[in-house]
């Protein structure tokens, strides 16, 4: 039998599992089988720096970390190596549901440290799912059909079954095969409905290119991701009137303490020019640039739409919240500087819709569903509220260059001599930002 790190943690097994280990008075007691897993781990750092865990809360908070750590550049795989030994499946589904317990608890299902959980199992599996790739592709569509029954009927789905699972933005009806609106998963039901049309080819390419052992990866971690979510809503529901158990306040508070770590790695590694613009800094409205300007008066006439919803968006969110993103080389989600969407809400989104509310006719009075294109824009999806459960449907969209603002919005573009050599908004209110600094200090 092929051995693996993934399991199911909503199979009937995972829940046996936690029955026998998820015992609270062992969570934070010393377990010796733990430690010889982890120290028998092929490739495993061992040693004082690789901080190896040694009861079932430290693996909680260690899996946690994993995620958050691999951001950053110093991240060293080589200390969570055991999260990929097969053996340790047992003791990382207990784990699994400490996080799940007490991020549900301390900070709720809607929180943005459950948003990164819920991320972190997607992660997790995508990993343990591609070491299996070794195998011969039956043995991995065997092993995925068995793990995917323990959920669906991949025989026997219906794409109107799994609508909630496309909306996590992981697969695409458009790219799924339909069958009298059954979703064709298996090989066998893929030669039922297409091996007469096939000629000349072999079956199985034919199969794996138009779904095979990808779509199988692909619905299971959406599904897992999808019990995840529910499982966390229901604790939170179940637990509001009970006191929580002070281990799990403890193991979410460390959480925190992780996150903080990290955040604080993220912006002090990019040396000090950079150190102020890669975090939320306090609007200096001031170094809005013209077109800024003009287009916070509100838009008279023409392009007033493109003008608040593909311009204004994205510079007033970056220039609050991450004004140095052309110096990162990677897409970034508001919630990673702005993780409880605080100054999204009270800040960002309030200059928008009053720039709108500043055009002529007032944006939202004749086209309310703009709010919705904002929402995308700034990297929440197609949906009328700004949620953190739906981040990530969409990108976070970049400010617009000067060119592009030149071509589509011309009259928006009025120079004045500090957009001298820049091509974009963003540059202008960065450089003006620090003219400006420069010189009141020099007042000083
Ligand atoms: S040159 Fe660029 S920054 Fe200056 S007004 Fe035109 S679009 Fe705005």
């Amino acid at each position: 039998m092929m051995k693996t790190s993934f399991i199911n943690p909503f199979s009937n097994d995972a829940k046996e599992i936690v029955r026998k280990l998820g015992n609270i008075e062992y969570l934070d007691k010393k377990d010796d089988d733990l430690v010889n897993i982890i120290t028998h781990t092929p490739s495993q750092q061992l040693g004082i720096d690789a901080q190896i865990p040694d009861t079932l809360l430290k693996l909680a908070l260690k899996r946690f970390e994993w995620y958050l750590y691999k951001k950053l550049e110093d991240f060293n795989e080589k200390k969570y190596e055991y999260l990929f030994n097969p053996d340790i499946y047992e003791y990382d589904v207990v784990s699994f549901y400490l996080l799940c317990q007490a991020l549900a608890i301390v900070y709720g299902s809607q929180s943005h440290e459950v948003k990164q959980l819920i991320d972190s199992e997607k992660e997790l599996i995508s990993q343990r799912l591609e070491k299996i790739k070794a195998e011969p592709t039956d043995v991995q569509s065997n092993f995925l059909r068995n793990a995917l029954n323990q959920l669906v009927d991949t025989n026997n789905l219906k794409w109107t079954q799994i609508k909630e699972v496309l909306e996590l933005g992981q697969l695409d009806l458009n790219n799924l095969l339909l069958a009298d609106g059954r979703v064709i998963i298996e090989f066998e039901d893929f030669i039922g409905e297409y091996g007469d049309l096939i000629n000349n080819r072999d079956p199985m390419a034919m199969y794996q290119v138009t779904g095979g052992v990808e779509l199988k990866s692909t619905l299971l971690i959406s599904l897992v991701m999808l019990h995840t979510k529910e499982y966390i809503r229901t604790v939170e529901e179940k637990t509001k009137m009970v006191e929580p158990n002070p281990l799990l306040i403890t193991l979410a508070e460390k959480i925190r303490d992780v996150e903080d770590d990290v955040q604080e790695k993220r912006f002090s590694s990019k040396g000090s020019n950079f150190q102020n613009d890669n975090q939320p800094i306090p609007y200096n409205m001031e170094a809005f640039p013209p077109c800024v300007r003009k287009c916070m008066k509100g838009i008279k006439s023409g392009s007033r739409n493109d003008a608040i919803v593909l311009f204004l968006t994205p510079f007033i969110a970056y220039s609050r919240l991450y004004p140095g993103i052309f110096g990162l080389d990677e897409p970034i989600k508001i919630s990673q500087v702005d993780p409880t969407l605080e100054i999204t809400h009270n800040e960002v989104i309030p200059l928008i819709y009053e720039a709108a509310a500043s055009c002529s006719p007032p944006l939202f009075k004749d086209q309310p569903q703009e709010k919705i294109n904002i929402n995308s824009k700034l990297g929440f999806g197609m949906h009328s509220e700004l949620k953190l459960e739906n981040e990530g449907q969409t990108q976070w969209y970049t400010p617009m260059s000067c060119e592009k603002i030149k071509l589509h919005m011309s009259t928006l573009c009025t120079p004045n001599k500090d957009c001298k050599k820049i091509g974009n908004p963003l540059t202008y209110y960065n450089r003006k930002r620090r003219l400006l600094e420069r010189e009141e200090n020099n007042n000083k």
